[in-house]
């Protein structure tokens, strides 16, 4: 049932429910409606702090955020509303590597306390959710239709190749209204912000939801999830944390709201290489594929680099790689026709416990204390990108297939000047021992029995990959968790 709280004359003031999920972008609404279909035995509430169409100005100041020296453009980087921010989002997708799951010892950051086997599963799931039309990402299998878009890569060389696919992208606030509004165990509720929460000791007794200058609803539950986004989520508890200390576990973790990260992207420089490449939005059988190249496996290991991965963009205009340069044959190049493309590449940041999230003073129209964003760079994320330049450069050259030239230069400016791609990862970081992060492998605060987060600030380290897909994935899983079935996919 749906009942939107600005609207409704007579809503009911005390629920009871098995699960209260906060936050109905795609990780709530993914959690609410696997869980629904799978626990028919229970009560799920969905609370949703926006309604079904455009927020208001009044809606969109609760978002307002203060941001410190290095520029960020929070209100672009979130929607309040159902569905969330996938109103705005770009359908990017892709797993994590399996390398992205573990940690290099000497970056302190915790290793995912889930491996890549166990999300296996879920990531079927989820990509029925975000409706793309193949979990296959072998880019193999593509090379082997299209053989020509690729480089030929020596098999134990530096470089290695990875694939992306897209999402329509998947709205799912109109998506799913149907699902949500016509299970009879859910009841979604807009215009329903979280407030506040009745805490015993270390359990949630039932959290309290009203529409802007509305009279509140209390929901008593068994647990509760918090999915309200990176940020809000941080936001959310720190508030509930209040003046307490930050040396303990969970809620009093000192990793809690640190560690902020997104993806950025840096252009390196040009590449000369043959016309056909197609490191970048193709098609193959019909439907959109991004192949990208990216350090391999064992390259990444031996460097404790971070992840990068590296489109081409056609570029022929630019002439600081002259195609005739190629054409001399003394050079080595491959007889080929050559063309210069642009050099794009999406840095996985470096977790860095300085890049935060904090409360300031001032309140929102709800009382919350609003949040403070710190965004935070670290020059070895550029270092790593350019590490990996350099050995395709040289991969470049030494098998003639082309040529590289660096114009990025490192600089404090450049760093400044970096763009987010909306993705906010890491201040909610998970880990197998409390000490390391805020909540356990289910997203748990580690000092709460029952209350939960679900959101990609969960991530402990960043890899380059968009982070909906695994979120999602995560979402199935944590449903599964909680009816103890095996895992299957559901929409
Ligand atoms: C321009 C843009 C492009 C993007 N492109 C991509 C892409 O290509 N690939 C990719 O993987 N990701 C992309 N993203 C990121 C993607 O949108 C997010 O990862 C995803 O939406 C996160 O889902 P979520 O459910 O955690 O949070 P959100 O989508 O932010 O949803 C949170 C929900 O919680 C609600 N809420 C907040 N506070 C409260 C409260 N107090 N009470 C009740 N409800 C509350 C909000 O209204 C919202 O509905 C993009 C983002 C932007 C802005």
């Amino acid at each position: 049932m749906l009942t939107d709280l600005a609207l409704s004359p007579n809503p009911p003031r005390e629920l009871r429910a098995d699960a209260c999920i906060c936050g109905a972008g795609p990780a709530g609404i993914t959690l609410a409606l696997e869980l629904a279909r799978r626990r028919p035995d229970w009560h799920i509430v969905l609370l949703e702090g926006g309604g079904s169409g455009v927020p208001s100005e009044r809606e969109r100041l609760l978002y307002d955020v203060g941001v410190g020296e290095k520029p960020y453009a929070v209100a672009a980087s979130r929607r309040r509303m159902l569905g969330g921010t996938s109103a705005h989002w770009g359908g990017w997708c892709k797993p994590l590597d399996p390398e992205d799951f573990r940690a290099p010892a000497d970056w302190s950051v915790p290793d995912w306390p889930i491996t890549p086997e166990e999300l296996a599963p879920f990531l079927v799931a989820a990509h029925l959710w975000c409706e793309i039309p193949s979990d296959r990402y072998d880019p193999a299998e593509v090379r082997a239709r299209q053989p020509r878009r690729f480089l030929e890569l020596p098999a134990d060389g530096p470089v290695c190749e990875r694939l992306f696919r897209f999402s329509p992208p998947t709205r799912f606030g109109t998506r799913y209204l149907e699902d949500l509004r016509g299970q009879a165990n859910l009841d979604l509720f807009l215009h329903a912000n979280l407030v506040s929460f009745e805490r015993r000791g270390d359990r949630i007794v039932s959290a309290s939801a009203s529409p802007l200058g509305g009279r509140p609803i209390r929901i008593q539950s068994e647990r509760f999830v918090l999915s309200q986004g990176g940020l809000e989520t941080t936001r959310t508890l720190l508030n509930l944390r209040g003046d307490a200390s930050d040396d303990g576990e969970g809620l009093r973790s000192p990793h809690l709201g640190r560690h902020f990260a997104d993806h950025y992207g840096v252009r390196p420089g040009s590449i000369l290489a043959s016309e056909e490449l197609g490191y970048r939005r193709i098609t193959d059988q019909e439907t959109a594929v991004m192949p990208v190249l990216a350090p391999s496996p064992s390259a990444l290991d031996r460097a404790g680099r971070q992840n990068v991965c590296l489109m081409l963009d056609p570029d022929p205009g630019n002439a600081s790689l002259p195609t005739p340069y190629a054409r001399n044959a003394a050079l080595g190049f491959l007889p080929r026709e050559f063309l210069n493309y642009r050099a794009q590449m999406i840095v996985e940041p470096r977790p860095n416990p300085d890049s935060r999230i904090t409360l300031t003073d001032a309140r929102c129209e709800l009382g919350l204390r609003r949040a403070r964003l710190d965004w935070k760079l670290d020059p070895r994320d550029v270092e790593s990108a350019l590490g990996f330049f350099n050995e395709l450069s040289n991969l470049l050259a030494q098998t003639g297939q082309g040529r590289a030239r660096q114009t990025y230069q490192a600089s404090a400016a450049q760093l400044a000047s970096a763009m987010g791609a909306n993705h906010h990862l890491g201040t909610l970081r998970f880990s197998r021992d409390p000490k390391d992060g805020v909540t356990d492998a289910d997203g748990r605060l580690h000092d709460m029995d029952n209350l939960y987060v679900l959101s990609s600030a969960l991530f402990p380290r960043y890899g380059y990959s968009n982070p909906t897909l695994t979120l999602v994935a995560l979402a199935a899983r944590l449903a599964s968790r909680w009816s103890a079935q095996a895992p299957e996919a559901q929409p």
